[in-house]
């Protein structure tokens, strides 16, 4: 372990880990970001978003994030990307972070990981993950160009993935379990005026079937219990999210589903540790409240290190 020891470190290079990361260095807080592969999150997933200030004709996902850390450096942001938190060590003003290889020590932290797509568990998900099977339209559609394939779920990010896929698909059948989305109504409508989309109500993907590729999918409808095999050449898996939380498990507190509990200023139960964006126990997961949770944790990290006197060694300006 080497002995410098760092103002903040971020755990997580999305929206929220970015705009922490922004904030704490245009303050001239030390900081150092840790993202375990490229910097951007879940939102280099979004293909348009339409609802973050400042962009009136919309933004892609990528860009918008790819801004936000060039922003972020040119106040002086250092990001090591490929590099993994796999725990922390709360030495009370001290904090040790553990990565792959080698240990970090830092007066505060903001855990800003946020969370991965859940998986189905179900016969042929493993094996056909990357051949045919997807949780990212946005990186795999074009492979799907004038194909039939299936979205499974029924929220924000199925039906938003789905619209996606018509751009390049032949037809795209979404299969809810239930008979009403539970997406928001700009999405509902869009979705129910798409002439390529087709739904399945009340059923549940069972089975991915194929041989080298994804040949067909088997659907169950949940009120009668009818197997139907749909012959598609993707299967788009849309069924929420886990929040990256495991590596803090047992230091801060986390609710029943494992997102990290914070007070209003993003403090967790340990102090000097906050957490920010989809890896917060937080009602809304959209791109603007990550960023703006990232910008409050930096604000209550700074005042943190203020009360434990360390704020002058990581910098002296006036925030
Ligand atoms: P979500 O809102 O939790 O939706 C998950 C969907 O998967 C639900 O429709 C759920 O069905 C279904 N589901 C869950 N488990 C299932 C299973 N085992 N089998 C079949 N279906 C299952 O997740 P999300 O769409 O990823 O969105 C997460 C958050 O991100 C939300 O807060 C959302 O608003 C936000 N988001 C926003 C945007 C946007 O604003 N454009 C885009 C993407 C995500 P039920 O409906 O029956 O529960």
């Amino acid at each position: 372990m080497s002995d410098e020891v760092r103002g903040v470190a971020i755990t997580g290079g999305g929206p929220a880990g970015l705009s922490a990361g922004l904030y704490l260095c245009r303050s001239k807080v030390d900081t150092v970001l840790f993202e375990q592969e490229l910097t951007g999150g879940q939102a280099l997933y979004s293909p348009l978003i339409e609802n973050y200030p400042g962009f009136p004709e919309g933004i892609g996902g990528a860009e918008l994030v790819e801004r936000i850390k060039t922003q972020a450096e040119r106040f002086g942001l250092e990001i090591a990307t490929f590099s993994r938190v796999d725990g922390i060590d709360d030495g009370g003003d001290m904090k040790t972070l553990m990565l792959e290889n080698g240990q970090v020590r830092a007066r505060a932290i903001i855990v800003a990981t946020g969370r991965h797509p859940r998986k189905m568990g179900i016969p042929g998900e493993d094996e056909y993950t990357g051949r045919g099977i997807s949780y990212c339209a946005t990186c795999d559609a074009p492979l799907f160009r004038d194909r039939v394939v299936m979205v499974i779920g029924g929220g924000d990010a199925a039906v938003e993935e789905a619209l996606h896929l018509v751009l390049f698909a032949s037809k795209v059948i979404l299969v809810h379990r239930r008979d009403e989305l539970r997406a928001s109504d700009y999405l509902k409508e869009r979705a129910a005026a798409e002439p390529k989309l087709d739904f399945v109500w009340n059923s549940v993907l069972a089975e991915v079937k194929g041989d080298k590729t994804v040949q067909s999918a088997v659907v169950v409808n949940k009120e009668t219990d009818e197997r139907t095999e749909i012959p598609v050449s993707g299967v788009f898996i849309y069924v929420g999210n886990i929040p990256s939380s495991s590596f803090v498990a047992g230091l801060v507190e986390l609710d029943d589903a494992g997102y990290i509990k914070t007070d209003e200023t993003m403090a967790t139960s340990a102090p000097g540790i906050f957490a920010a964006g989809d890896v917060r126990a937080n009602q809304f997961k959209q791109v603007i409240i990550s960023a703006a949770e990232g910008a409050l944790a930096a604000s209550s990290a700074q005042r943190y290190l203020e009360r434990i006197g360390a704020r002058k060694a990581y910098g002296g300006a006036a925030v």
